[in-house]
């Protein structure tokens, strides 16, 4: 075990090792509020190569991940300096983020935090996972997706197996398309049947698709129909903007993902001014992490707990 949580990070005195972690006395006062937060900063490059995604193979310069790291590193240290509130955190890059020891070392870092309820992130799973030792198994989740062009199964199923092991929750999935049929009965096969599989729905493809081919779908993933739809959401009450925000590398805050006019921002000290129930103003939400704080679908009683990392509650094993 060679991974050196502290070669980048000064002394912290909230983490270094699950056995030697020191619970923060304001864990002691009931929080003002609890916020979940999706954090995408300006990292927007990946090791892999997926035919689809804009930011397949792109690569950034040492100075472009200088910036993000600052920026996460600034993102940390807020939530680490707010003990007064709750957090959920979900990290949405735009590329594959966990190949960089500074997430790696980040989500350790906040796993431990009192005020964190939950660290998540979206991942191939392509880096070591040397680092999940550091980490709090019990306030990290993963949301892992399978590609099929780019990944070994072997290997995959190998890190779900650590992953398992040290107790980490975690979500697999795959895009749905068709010639990734094989994969997705192999995987489903070979996972354990306690691990949620999601097929995510390619929105543009649906209508090439047959009512066998969706059968299919669906045989894998059970919820599939329901990543199927747009919902429309214009003037529907979403929890986005209020205990939902989204975040960007220079702390811009966002109702979400999908609607772009600033509502603030966090570094502000008087952020919280910004968090006010406000209807949606985009037609429809189709994407998981919108939809899911939509009032009216009620989708926090599928998935409960799970929801940032997309493990719905009939796949939640019991807290230990
Ligand atoms: S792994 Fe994800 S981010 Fe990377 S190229 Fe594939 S879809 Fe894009
Ligand atoms: S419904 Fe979707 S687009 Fe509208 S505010 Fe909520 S997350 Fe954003």
């Amino acid at each position: 075990m060679n991974f050196e949580l502290n070669r980048h990070f000064p002394p912290n005195p909230f983490i270094l090792h699950r056995s030697s972690f020191i619970l923060h006395p304001s864990s002691l006062i009931p929080p003002l509020m609890h916020l979940t937060i999706l954090y995408r900063g300006p990292l927007v490059s990946c090791n892999y190569g997926c035919e689809y995604c804009p930011f397949a193979k792109r690569q950034q310069t040492a100075a472009e991940l200088a910036v993000d790291r600052q920026s996460l590193e600034k993102f940390a240290a807020w939530i680490a300096d707010h003990p007064q509130h709750e957090f959920s955190i979900l990290f949405t890059p735009w590329g594959e983020a966990l190949i960089h020891s500074w997430y790696q070392q980040t989500l350790a870092q906040l796993s431990h935090l009192p005020q964190v309820r939950k660290v998540a992130i979206q991942t191939n799973l392509s880096c070591s996972l040397d680092w999940i030792e550091q980490t709090n198994p019990d306030r990290l989740a993963l949301w892992t997706t399978f590609h099929p062009e780019w990944s070994k199964l072997d290997q995959f199923l190998e890190k779900c197996n650590y992953l398992q092991h040290y107790g980490i929750r975690f979500s697999v999935g795959v895009v749905g398309f068709l010639q990734f049929r094989e994969a997705m009965t192999t995987l489903r096969q070979r996972l354990p049947q306690s691990i949620y599989l999601w097929i995510n729905a390619v929105k543009a493809a649906l209508p090439q698709l047959t009512p066998d081919d969706r059968a299919f779908f669906q045989s894998i993933d059970p919820l599939y129909e329901l990543n199927t739809h747009h919902y429309l959401s214009l003037g529907k009450a979403c929890r986005a903007g209020a205990s939902v925000i989204s975040v960007d590398g220079e702390g811009t805050m966002r109702r979400c993902h999908f609607i772009k006019d600033a509502i603030g921002n966090l570094y502000d000290p008087a952020f919280e001014t910004a968090l006010v129930e406000r209807p949606c103003t985009n037609e429809t939400c189709h994407c998981h992490i919108g939809y899911v704080h939509l009032d009216y679908l009620e989708l926090d009683k599928v998935f409960g707990m799970g929801i940032l990392e997309r493990v719905p509650i009939a796949h939640q094993m019991p807290s230990p």
